[in-house]
């Protein structure tokens, strides 16, 4: 049998960071990068006694994130105790949800390879805590343990098996997060742990009924990696399988630097964590009109925006894809376009020059410096006929390294076009005089000769000279 005879079965689970301000069950603050245990209580340290009260926002987040993903909200919920031993959870048990999550059955649709659409569904999304973190090797070869991010909100986000391919995995963690974002319950920077994905994949021959054993990879936090990591993994079980052998179901580590799976324990069972419901917090319950209250302040979604530029903006579907996927060049198009009444130039620079910066620069959307009126500005500039528009990329960059008004840069930097005929005239007719050749070439009907003594002149004006006037002139001096 062959690689073709056999199909892939992904199933995710997500771990998302809620940007409440104060953790789950204290009052103790969320924010990202304080000194170790400096953001700790006896609550979330773990202490005997201590008792635990639910933050209120972190079940308006989580419903919030649910409406979203098109699940049920459930009326009546609760917290589960899910016990096991971890260095990094002193108290021995994980506060989640078990057999009551607070959403179930939703579901979010990606785009196909095909140009279809996919049902992806999510079997629930609960709410619970984040464990602290161990800091290996940092001070003589010990471990130490950080408590900041216990008690830190999470919800997680559990899939069906219903992903099959790494293309479709790429498609729905990038559309999840873009949906997070909107909504507005979670920062989802990856690189800080915010979006983290546990990844189940299993392979099963195209002729079986019944699903392969899954192993699952855990904690991964980037795109390429995931990726990466299920390519092997399937080549793994294949082999496995081609060889006779039989799947393991365990939990795997992904290493980067080998760029293999590594086995970290056997994958324990539900019954192994002992669940039972908390007996220290109250049980959650919603009110109809708490549920439609929170539906009725939801954004606008990716989803909507997508199809509303594709029909109002005449954007391409691609286009728009890129402009949706992230909340914050979204808003960016949206305000840019609202002051300088130019949508089609505004989405050009989104979706070419400011995007192929951000690529270089590694930086995310929400990191750009400058302001929507500063990019409305720009095309305004250009649009007066100011600048040119290779000036104007010039301006981009430096809005980039040095953010400004677009107006004082072009001042500042002398970069204002030349626009005065006198001047344009005088470049034009040195240009024709250095260049008798291409005079006799446009003559006898070559039109390139043209472009060919504007980029003289351009050259000669170092770009600042308005192209539409050297056309014209340079047509009118040669007829003369
Ligand atoms: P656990 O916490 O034990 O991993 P969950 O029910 O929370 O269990 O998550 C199981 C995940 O594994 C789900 O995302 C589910 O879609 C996925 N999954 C289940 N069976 C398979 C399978 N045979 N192949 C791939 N993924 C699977
Ligand atoms: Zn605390
Ligand atoms: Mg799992």
């Amino acid at each position: 049998m062959s690689r073709q005879d056999y199909e892939v079965v992904i199933g995710l689970e997500v771990h998302a960071e809620l940007s409440t301000k104060t953790k789950i069950f204290c009052s103790c603050p969320t924010k990202f990068g304080a000194a170790p245990n400096t953001q700790t209580c006896p609550i979330c340290m773990g202490m005997p006694g201590t008792l635990p009260v639910l933050n209120e926002k972190v079940v308006e987040y989580a419903v919030k994130a649910g409406l979203a993903t098109n699940c049920e909200i459930s009326e009546n919920s609760k917290n589960d105790r899910k016990n096991y031993f971890y260095p990094d959870l002193p108290k021995a048990y994980q506060i989640s949800q078990y057999d009551k999550p607070l959403c179930e059955h939703g579901y979010i649709e990606i785009d196909t390879q095909d140009g279809n659409k996919k049902k992806i569904r999510i079997l629930r999304i609960h709410i619970e805590e984040d464990a602290g973190k161990l800091n290996h090797d940092e001070f003589g070869g010990g471990t130490l343990v950080d408590l900041n991010r216990a008690g830190v909100p999470l919800i997680e986000i559990v899939s069906e098996p219903d992903l099959s391919s790494t293309e479709e995995v790429d498609k729905y963690l990038k559309k999840l997060k873009s949906i997070l974002e909107y909504i507005e319950v979670s920062d989802c920077k990856m690189q800080e742990g915010s979006f983290r994905a546990d990844v189940n994949v299993s392979v099963k021959k195209k002729t079986d009924t019944k699903l392969g054993t899954r192993t699952e990879m855990k904690n991964m936090n980037s795109f390429r990696s995931i990726t990466r990591a299920i390519e092997y993994e399937i080549e793994r079980q294949i082999d496995i399988l081609e060889d006779g052998g039989k799947i393991e179901q365990e939990s795997l580590r992904w290493d980067e630097v080998s760029g293999k799976t590594f086995s970290m324990r056997d994958k324990e069972d539900a019954q192994d964590y002992r669940y039972f419901p908390d007996p220290d917090l109250v049980a959650i319950k919603l009110s109809k009109e708490y549920i439609q209250n929170i539906k009725d302040s939801l954004p606008e979604l990716p989803e909507s925006r997508h199809n509303r530029y594709i029909n109002e903006y005449k954007m391409s579907e691609k286009d728009a894809g890129i402009i949706v996927s992230s909340k914050y060049l979204s808003n960016l198009f949206e305000e840019a376009s609202e002051i300088c009444k130019n949508h089609k130039a505004v989405s050009n620079w989104i979706i070419s020059d400011i995007s192929r910066i951000l690529n270089e620069k590694e930086m995310e959307p929400n990191e750009i410096p400058f302001t929507s009126k500063h990019l409305a500005d720009l095309v305004t500039l250009i649009d007066k006929g100011t600048i040119s528009s290779s000036i104007a990329k010039k301006v981009l960059t430096e809005m980039f390294e040095n953010p400004r008004e677009p107006e004082e840069i072009i001042k500042e930097k002398g970069w204002i076009q030349i626009s005065d005929e006198g001047a344009i005239k005088e470049v034009v007719q040195k240009v024709l005089m250095d260049n008798p050749q291409s005079v006799a070439d446009f003559k006898a009907g070559k039109d390139r000769a043209l472009g060919f003594l504007v980029g003289q002149a351009m050259k000669a004006t170092k770009g600042k000279a308005n192209p539409q006037m050297l056309n014209k002139m340079f047509v009118e001096e040669i007829n003369k």
